[in-house]
C-alpha cells in the first residue's frame, strides 16, 4: 500500500481529479468531502498528508488548517493547500495558518504530484533528523553516483 494521502476538498471534480491522479501515482487517496467532517477523518485515517481545497462552504481551509496545527495528533502532518484564488497575500496566509505546501488552480497536475512528493520527502526527512544536523554528522558520500 502507498502512503496515505487525505483529500479535502468540496468540488466533485476536484476531489475525483485530485484522487484519481495520487492513486495514479501509487498512493492510497481518501476522499473527504465536508470539511466538516474533515478533522474526525484525519484522526481515523492517520494520513501521512493533508491535501487541503480552502474555498469551502461551512468550514475554510485556513480554519482547518489552523484547527489542525493545534491538534497534537495531527500537528505534525504536512497539510498542502489548493486554492482558486492567487490574491495577493493569499500564500501568506496560508503559509501563517501553518500549511507547508500551496498550489494554486488550475492545478498543474505534474506541479501538484511533485509538490505532494515533496513535502512527503520534506517529512521523512524530518522524521529521520529531527535536529535538522544529519549533514554535519555524515557529509555526504562522495563516491554515490545516481543511476544515469
Ligand atoms: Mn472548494
Amino acid at each position: 500500500m502507498g502512503q496515505k494521502i487525505l483529500v479535502v476538498e468540496d468540488n466533485e471534480l476536484n476531489l475525483k481529479l485530485f484522487c484519481d491522479l495520487l492513486r495514479a501515482h501509487g498512493y492510497q487517496a481518501e476522499p473527504v468531502r465536508d470539511g466538516r467532517e474533515a478533522v474526525e477523518r484525519a484522526h481515523a485515517f492517520a494520513p501521512e498528508l493533508i491535501v487541503m481545497d480552502i474555498q469551502m462552504p461551512h468550514i475554510s481551509g485556513l480554519e482547518l488548517i489552523e484547527q489542525m496545527k493545534t491538534d497534537e495528533a495531527l500537528k505534525s502532518i504536512p497539510i498542502m493547500a489548493v486554492t482558486a484564488y492567487a490574491a495577493k497575500g493569499d500564500e501568506e496566509r496560508i503559509r501563517d495558518a501553518g500549511a507547508e505546501g500551496y498550489v494554486s488552480k488550475p492545478i498543474s497536475l505534474l506541479r501538484f504530484v511533485e509538490a505532494v512528493a515533496g513535502l512527503l520527502e520534506a517529512a521523512r526527512n524530518r522524521a529521520a533528523d529531527p535536529d535538522g544536523d544529519a549533514d554535519e554528522a555524515q557529509p555526504p558520500d562522495e563516491s554515490f553516483r545516481p543511476p544515469a
